[in-house]
C-alpha cells in the first residue's frame, strides 16, 4: 500500500496536509467510521479520495449535487485517477463506460446520486463491484429539519449495514442537533470517530460598511476587482436585477440569479458561473448549495444577511483554493427592521422565533463590533482566537466614543412618547426639528425636545443603528415598526452601565479603493498570461478552469517562476500527471522559450479566433511589461482590456489608443498592432 503522504504529492500535487486532513485520512484508511466537520474548503474531498486510492476494492461516494459529482470526477482524471459518476445527467454512453470500467474493475471511486439507493439492484451490484468504503458528502441532508433534506439518504444506514463496511461521512454543517441526527440515521447510533475541525478561513478577508449610497458601494467594490469571479447577495429578486444590469454597465460581465426564474436559466448561470473566469452573479440566497466554485475571489452582500450562520455560509463561498478571497457586508437600519419582522411575522413557535431573534442579533454584534471581526465570528463558534489581522478593524480601529449619554436620551424621547414612534420622528425631536408631525403631536413641548442638537441626524441614525444592533430598542410590527425598548436597555437607562459606540467613517464610499490585486503588480502579467493559457485549455477540453488548475497554483507559479520541469513539479497542485499533461506548456508561458511552431491548425484559426488574439496580446504585453529595455516602470493592461482589443480589433494607433489610453498606447500599441496584423 502506498503511503497516503506519498500519493498526496503524487497524484493530487499538494506538499502537506491542510490541517485536519491526516487524521481523518488515517481514520479512514484505517477501517474505521469518521463523521468529519469541516468548514467549506477546508478539503473534504481529499479525506476520502486519498483513502479510496489506498484501500483495495472500490470506494462509492455519495453525493447530492449532479453537477458537483461530474466536475469532481473530471478533476480526478485530469489528476489520473479512474473515477465515474452514475447520475441522471449521464448519457447512455457515459454509463456504458463506467459499467464497462467497473467489469474491468478499473474504477477507484464511484459517484452515485442518493436516488440510486431507492433501487433494489443497487445493494447486490455495489457488493458485486467489490465496494469496500462509503463516502457520504453533505451529510447533514441526512437531516429531516434541516434545508436540504434529502428522503434518499435515510436509505445509506441501510446501505452501510448490508454492505458491511466502513463509512465517512462529511459535511460543514456543524450544529449538535445535526450532528447527533447524522450519528443515529448514518450509524445506527454507534458513535464513529468524530473530527472537528475549526472554524477559521484565515485567508477570506473579512469587513462589513454601514449603508451610504450602497449601490455605488458595491459597485466600488467589484470594480476594484474587475475581472475576478464574485458573487453579490441581495435581500430582494428585484435588486439582483437592477443590481446585475449596473455591473454590467460599468463593464463586468454580470448576471442575475433568483428563485422566481425557471429552472433552465437557472441552471444557465449557475454553469456559466462555474466554467467562466471573471462572471459576477448577482443573487438572492437560492445561489447556495449548488456553487462548488473554488476560486470564487469575492462575496458582497448588498444587505444584511439573515443570521450568524447564513453570514458565514455565505461568505464561505469565497477562496475555497486557499489563495486571499474578499468580503464585504452591507448593513443599515433597515435591513435590521425588516430582518427583525421577518422573524416576528413567520410562523415558527415562540421559543424559535427568540433563538433567530439572537442569532441576528450574534450577526449585529460582529456588525458593530469594535475590536478583531475574525475573533468575534469564530468567538460566536465558540473557538478563541487572536486578533487576525485580515479583517477591515484590524486593519483600521474603529473610532469610538462613550454612547451612554446619547442612548439615554433617545431611551428618553422613546418612552416620553410612549414607544409609539421610528427613528426619523425622534431624531426629529432630539435634534428640536419642528415639523408638523412634531408640532401637531405637541412634541416641541417635551423635555427631550432639543437635547441632542450635539449630533447631527447622521450620527443619530447611527446611534439608532448601534442600539438595535445591541439590541436595545426594537420594531414592533403591531405598532408599524415602532421603537420599543428591550430589557438589555434598562441598566443604561437607570446609568447602571455604559456603552461604547462607533463613530462611522462616512467616507469609505467616496474614495474608490485601489485595486487589488492577487500577486505583485510585477508578476501580474505573468499570472494573466497563465491564467489565458488556462483559459485556452480549459476551453478546448471544455472543463472548468479550475479543474486544469486553481488559481492558487497559477499564483505560486507566477511568484516563484519555476524554469524547469523539476521545478515546476514543486508547485503545489501540480502531480504527476499535470505535470506530464501541462507542465511543459506553462513552462513555456513562464520562461517564454520558443514557442514551437504553431500548428497549422492554430495558424488558420488565429485568423478568426479572438481568443488567440488574446493569448498572443497577453505575451507580448508580459514581453513589454517592463519596457522595451526591461527597465520600466512595470506596467499592465487588464484581462477584461485586453480582452475588449481582441474582440475589437482597432486597426489604426489612434483607435487603440482611445482604448488603451495614453500611458499604455505607448508601451504596447505599436507591438499590439502588430499582433492584430498578423491575425
Ligand atoms: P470542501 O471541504 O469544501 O469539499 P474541497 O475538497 O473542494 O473542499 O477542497 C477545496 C480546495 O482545496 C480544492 O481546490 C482542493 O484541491 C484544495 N485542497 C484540498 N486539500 C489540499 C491540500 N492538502 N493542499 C492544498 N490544497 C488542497
Ligand atoms: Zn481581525
Amino acid at each position: 500500500m502506498t503511503s497516503p503522504s506519498a500519493l498526496l504529492s503524487s497524484v493530487f500535487g499538494f506538499e502537506a496536509f491542510r490541517p485536519g486532513q491526516q487524521e481523518i485520512v488515517e481514520a479512514v484508511v484505517a477501517g474505521q467510521n469518521a463523521l468529519a466537520i469541516m468548514p467549506t474548503g477546508g478539503g473534504k474531498s481529499l479525506c476520502y479520495q486519498l483513502p479510496a486510492l489506498c484501500r483495495d476494492g472500490v470506494t462509492v461516494v455519495i453525493s447530492p449535487l449532479i453537477a458537483l459529482m461530474r466536475d469532481q470526477v473530471r478533476a480526478l482524471h485530469e489528476a489520473g485517477v479512474p473515477a465515474g459518476a452514475l447520475t441522471s445527467g449521464n448519457t447512455d454512453e457515459e454509463t456504458d463506460a463506467v459499467f464497462a470500467a467497473l467489469d474491468r474493475g478499473e474504477l477507484r471511486l464511484l459517484y452515485m446520486a442518493p436516488e440510486r439507493l431507492a433501487s433494489g439492484g443497487t445493494v447486490p451490484f455495489l457488493r458485486r463491484i467489490g465496494v469496500n468504503l462509503i463516502a457520504v458528502d453533505e451529510a447533514h441532508c441526512v437531516s429531516q429539519w434541516g434545508h436540504d433534506f434529502r428522503p434518499d439518504y435515510l436509505r445509506i444506514g441501510a446501505l452501510r449495514r448490508d454492505l458491511n463496511v466502513p463509512l465517512a461521512a462529511f459535511t460543514a454543517t456543524a450544529d449538535a442537533e445535526t450532528r447527533d441526527e447524522i450519528v443515529t440515521r448514518l450509524f445506527d447510533g454507534e458513535a464513529p470517530k468524530v473530527f472537528l475541525h475549526g472554524f477559521d478561513r484565515p485567508n477570506i478577508h473579512l469587513a462589513f460598511a454601514a449603508k451610504d449610497q450602497p449601490r455605488r458601494q458595491i459597485l466600488a467594490f467589484a470594480a476594484a476587482r474587475k475581472g475576478q469571479s464574485g458573487i453579490v447577495y441581495c435581500g430582494t429578486r428585484a435588486k439582483t436585477e437592477t443590481l446585475a444590469a449596473a455591473l454590467c454597465a460599468e463593464g463586468h460581465a454580470a448576471c442575475h440569479y433568483h428563485g422566481g426564474m425557471e429552472a433552465e436559466p437557472r441552471r444557465a448561470v449557475e454553469t456559466r458561473f462555474q466554467r467562466e473566469d471573471g462572471l459576477i452573479v448577482v443573487a438572492t440566497v437560492a445561489f447556495g448549495m449548488g456553487v462548488d466554485k473554488p476560486d470564487i475571489r469575492w462575496v458582497a452582500h448588498a444587505d444584511l444577511p439573515k443570521s450568524i450562520e447564513a453570514y458565514y455560509q455565505e461568505i464561505g463561498r469565497a477562496g475555497r483554493d486557499g489563495a486571499p478571497a474578499d468580503t464585504l457586508t452591507l448593513y443599515g437600519a433597515d435591513d435590521i427592521r425588516l430582518r427583525r419582522a421577518q422573524v416576528d411575522e413567520g410562523l415558527a413557535p415562540p421559543e424559535r422565533k427568540s433563538a433567530d431573534h439572537a442569532r441576528l442579533n450574534a450577526l449585529l454584534g460582529l456588525a458593530e463590533a469594535l475590536g478583531c471581526r475574525r475573533q468575534a465570528l469564530l468567538g460566536y463558534f465558540g473557538e478563541t482566537s487572536e486578533p487576525c489581522g485580515n479583517c477591515d478593524l484590524c486593519a483600521t480601529p474603529p473610532e469610538t466614543f462613550d454612547g451612554t449619554e446619547a442612548v439615554r436620551k433617545a431611551l428618553s424621547a422613546i418612552l416620553r412618547t410612549g414607544e409609539w414612534f421610528g427613528s426619523g420622528h425622534l431624531i426629529d425631536i432630539l435634534t428640536g426639528t419642528e415639523t408638523d408631525k412634531v408640532r401637531a403631536r405637541g412634541h416641541s413641548d417635551l423635555p427631550t425636545f432639543g437635547v441632542g442638537k450635539d449630533l447631527n441626524r447622521r450620527e443619530w441614525q447611527a446611534v439608532f443603528r448601534q442600539m438595535m444592533g445591541h439590541d436595545l430598542v426594537r420594531p414592533d410590527p403591531e405598532r408599524h415598526g415602532a421603537l420599543r425598548m428591550t430589557h438589555d436597555a434598562r441598566p443604561i437607562l437607570k446609568g447602571e452601565a455604559a456603552i461604547t459606540l462607533r463613530r462611522d467613517t462616512m467616507k469609505a464610499a467616496t474614495q474608490r479603493p485601489a485595486v487589488r490585486m492577487l500577486v505583485s503588480e510585477e508578476d501580474a502579467p505573468l499570472l494573466s498570461a497563465l491564467k489565458a493559457k488556462r483559459r485556452a485549455l480549459a476551453e478546448e477540453q471544455r472543463v472548468p478552469a479550475y479543474v486544469i488548475f486553481p488559481d492558487r497554483t497559477l499564483i505560486e507559479m507566477a511568484e516563484t517562476r519555476p524554469s524547469t520541469l523539476d521545478e515546476m513539479a514543486g508547485i503545489s497542485g501540480v502531480g504527476v500527471k499535470k505535470l506530464e499533461r501541462y507542465g511543459a506548456l506553462f513552462l513555456e508561458v513562464i520562461t517564454g522559450e520558443a514557442t514551437p511552431a504553431p500548428h497549422p491548425q492554430r495558424r488558420k484559426l488565429a485568423g478568426r479566433d479572438e481568443g488567440a488574439v488574446f493569448d498572443r496580446l497577453v505575451e507580448v504585453q508580459a514581453e513589454l511589461a517592463r519596457g522595451p529595455m526591461g527597465v520600466d516602470k512595470p506596467m499592465s493592461c487588464s484581462t477584461s482590456l485586453l480582452a475588449r482589443v481582441a474582440k475589437q480589433r482597432p486597426a489604426d494607433p489612434d483607435s487603440l489608443a482611445r482604448l488603451l489610453g495614453d500611458k499604455r498606447a505607448d508601451r504596447f500599441g505599436s507591438a499590439f498592432l502588430d499582433v492584430l496584423n498578423e491575425a
